[in-house]
């Protein structure tokens, strides 16, 4: 079996505990309008490669990623999920701690055989990564092309399964930057009992260039990049109406 593959960074510090080995999967059903890497967005395109050819830097440098294991991201990685899963097996296979970054709109409830794929590979991963990109339906949809109904039922799926999960969400001035829907992603988070950490990023402009070159007009041309200290401010907002949540009676 073949995977279509962007690329691969050998040295990953932010995406999963350790080291990380992380594997870039082509093809993404969004377009968020801050996304810097729209050149995974094309499915079928890329490098075609066996799970050993992807998993060959991994394994010869095993020593190296002992506190950490394999990430795959994307692009969204669960587009090609009987590869991510051939993929998985053979990691678990050698006991290697592996971490999914997904959006979750792949989720899909209504499907059983994609349900059953889902099961499969949640029974072989051992961290979630969870980009929720905006409580708010009527944003999500201008933001990304598509509903949020999918990813907060996947959240509420991984905590049912009781799948470890970090949540990520991208602060954007004009977008998502707002105290009342950073509330709602902490009091969302508090109905869940799966997290285990919070990142909460600022959005940043560096992938215009790609834009550029690629031709497309790049979105975001005139939002201003917030600062770390913007982006601790909302990660301070979202935690304290998880924490009210969490300690509100009932
Ligand atoms: S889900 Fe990720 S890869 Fe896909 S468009 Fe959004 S930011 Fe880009």
């Amino acid at each position: 079996m073949k995977g279509f593959i962007h690329s691969i960074e050998s040295c990953g510090t932010v995406d999963g505990p350790g080291i990380r080995y992380v594997i870039f999967f082509q093809g993404c059903p969004m377009r968020c309008l801050y996304c810097h890497n729209p050149d995974t967005w094309e499915p079928r395109t890329g490098k075609t490669m066996s799970v050993d050819e992807v998993l060959d830097g991994f394994y010869s440098n095993l020593p190296f990623y002992r506190s950490g294991g394999v990430t795959v991201t994307g692009g969204e990685p669960m587009m090609q999920m009987e590869f991510l899963t051939e993929l998985f097996r053979n990691l678990k296979k050698h006991d290697i701690h592996t971490c999914v970054d997904t959006s979750g709109i792949m989720f899909n409830p209504n499907n059983e055989i994609s349900m059953k794929q889902l099961d499969q590979l949640l029974s072989l991963t051992d961290l979630i990564l969870l980009d929720i990109k905006h409580m708010d339906d009527r944003r999500h949809k201008v933001l990304t092309g598509h509903s949020n109904e999918r990813v907060l039922d996947f959240a509420r799926y991984l905590d049912e399964r009781q799948i470890p999960v970090w949540i990520r969400h991208v602060i954007v001035p004009g977008i998502t930057f707002y105290k009342e829907y950073l509330q709602e992603l902490g009091r969302f988070m508090a109905e869940l009992g799966n997290i285990k950490a919070l990142d909460v990023l600022p959005y940043h402009s560096m992938g215009r260039s790609k834009y550029e070159s690629m031709g497309y007009d790049y979105p975001l041309k005139d939002t201003k990049e917030p600062s770390k200290e913007d982006a601790e401010a909302a990660r301070t907002v979202i935690l304290s109406a998880y924490k009210a949540a969490k300690e509100a009676p009932g």
